[in-house]
């Protein structure tokens, strides 16, 4: 499976590694920013109702950030397992060795990332 990868497979491993645990971390994230604070039993605030709805507002926006960023990394998992991953999905060529190592999740090379 892995003759024509143009990728080490002991870094690729590390690549899933990575992403995996920032999966995990987006994932409990997510559930603890998109489930509503029902148990709150603060009384003290007289416009309650405002502040729940703007920071409920809040939370929403923040959660699909996450889920933006979720789908990137489920992206990325998927091409390692298709054996795809570190290819530039724009151009085509091997996305540089410190692109990945900031940012596993990248789908496309430092040039591309440019001009996008
Ligand atoms: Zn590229």
């Amino acid at each position: 499976m892995w003759y024509a990868y143009p990728m080490d497979s002991k870094n690729l491993s590390q690549y899933k590694t990575e992403l995996e645990k920032q999966k995990a971390n987006l994932l409990e994230q997510i559930a603890s920013h998109s489930t509503p604070e029902i148990m709150g039993n603060d009384v003290d605030s007289g416009d309650e109702e405002t502040d729940e709805a703007e920071e409920q507002g809040n939370r929403l926006a923040i959660a699909q950030g996450l889920r933006e960023d979720l789908t990137e990394i489920e992206t990325a998992l998927e091409k390692i397992q298709r054996g795809t991953y570190g290819i530039c999905e724009r151009c085509g060529k091997t996305i540089e060795t410190e692109v990945l190592a900031t940012a596993p999740e990248s789908a496309m090379c430092r040039a591309c990332k440019q001009i996008s």
